[in-house]
């Protein structure tokens, strides 16, 4: 039995969209942050400032498990873009602080995750790492022993039963709730092609696509200043447009051309 305590994303904030969900998936994650105190508080405090731009629903760490987000909202946590894994599955990152115990930390996710599952009638099959919806190595602490970790949640005790409930049923009103701002930016993406280059690619067109990148929810680099939107064509803008790219079914080589803007601009005029 570990505390869950709810201390929810407030409403406003743009990393709590409020889109409606039926959970299906459970996405697994590691927050990558070492440092001494970057514990599941810590990740409440960093989740909650209004300029953050992700979000998901727990952070567990080795003692407590606070939680942001209600479970029939989604969260940006996946790196898909509106695919199934940021709009259909329960975001949970696991702590890795240097002054905690990280494997106290996988057990109570473990715990966790059982409970939801059984909960929300989720399949063990469901459970998935950050890295089957974008490719990122994430969980990356627990990639390579990812069979044992599934093997640890199956037998995790919570005291309920172990045959899931079937799911509950659909709530009629499943239309995602307007979103406060209704007026579409326009965007004016640069013709051509631009990749990586030594000097850097750089300039207004390169800005204008790390901006729309960033409004279709594949940021250069979320959590950095201005989720890394600098002008700049390096790796970490190669990175989105290839996770953009294979998202979208496009020749995933990370090189913006006439198909991948063909195809932002038709995510961002939906
Ligand atoms: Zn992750």
């Amino acid at each position: 039995m570990v505390k869950i305590i709810k201390d929810f994303i407030p409403k406003n904030n743009k990393n709590r969209p409020g889109n409606y969900m039926k959970p299906l998936y459970i996405t697994v994650h590691n927050t990558a942050n070492t440092d001494k105190g970057a514990n599941a508080l810590r990740h409440v405090n960093y989740v909650k400032k209004p300029d953050t731009a992700t979000s998901w629903h727990f952070t567990v760490d080795d003692k407590i498990i606070y939680q942001h987000l209600p479970l029939n909202e989604n969260g940006w946590h996946a790196g898909d873009g509106r695919g199934t894994g940021n709009m259909k599955s329960i975001g949970i990152e696991i702590c890795e602080n240097a002054d905690g115990n990280f494997e106290k930390a996988v057990e109570n996710a473990q715990w966790l995750i059982r409970q939801l599952m059984l909960d929300q009638g989720i399949p063990l099959a469901n459970v998935v790492p950050h890295k089957r919806w974008s490719g990122k190595e994430c969980p990356r602490k627990l990639l390579n022993r990812w069979d044992s970790f599934k093997a640890g949640i199956a037998t995790a005790h919570t005291g309920k039963k172990a045959t899931p409930k079937p799911p509950k049923a659909t709530p009629v009103n499943n239309t995602p709730k307007p979103k406060t701002s209704t007026s579409k930016k326009s965007f004016n993406l640069p013709s051509g092609i631009i990749k990586v280059t030594k000097p850097l690619a750089k300039g207004a067109g390169v800005k204008a696509l790390q901006e729309a990148l960033a409004a279709v929810y594949f940021y250069p680099e979320k959590g950095a200043k201005n989720n890394g939107i600098d002008g700049y064509y390096g790796p970490k803008t190669a990175n989105a447009v290839k996770r953009f790219q294979s998202m979208h079914g496009l020749v995933a080589d990370g090189i913006y051309g006439p198909n991948t803007k063909k195809c932002i601009e038709k995510k961002l005029n939906r």
